[in-house]
């Protein structure tokens, strides 16, 4: 499943232009990346598809983590891979650890913790939920 629609572009370009970012070369390039993959990259592989340099890489995926338009997914060793999303969009996903391969989930268990929290007394919640395995592949691969 490619992680990210074609269709949700018009919205990403939407958002950086509501919050007056221009829509450069490299950034170009950062969104071609990971648009036109198969599955979330990590950030030597959006350099390399990308054709630019890792400073400008993490640079770029943090402002558009902050515009709302992209999701950090923590790998279990401690790494991280990224997606593009629409805007203000989470995900959860069933991750590979041998081939990084994410499929979104359609289950969000948010609602349920976002009470917790509140209950609690915190404000501003926010939720991670990866879950982690080895898809059929790999391990067929491994047999
Ligand atoms: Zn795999
Ligand atoms: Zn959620």
């Amino acid at each position: 499943m490619p992680a990210t629609k074609t269709r949700d572009l018009e919205a990403i370009l939407n958002r950086l232009r509501e919050r007056k970012m221009r829509v450069t070369k490299n950034r170009e390039r950062v969104i071609g990346a990971l648009l036109t993959a198969e599955k979330p990259l990590n950030a030597e592989q959006i350099r390399e598809r990308g054709d630019l340099d890792l400073v400008t890489v993490y640079r770029n995926v943090e402002a558009f983590e902050q515009a709302g338009v992209l999701q950090r997914i923590p790998l279990e060793n401690g790494t991280q891979i990224f997606e593009l999303t629409a805007p203000d969009e989470h995900y959860h996903h069933l991750v590979c650890r041998e081939c990084h391969q994410a499929e979104r989930l359609d289950v969000c268990v948010g609602e349920e913790m976002r009470k917790v929290a509140k209950a609690n007394g915190y404000s501003h919640i926010a939720h991670v939920l990866e879950v982690y395995g080895l898809c059929r592949e790999c391990v067929e691969d491994n047999a």
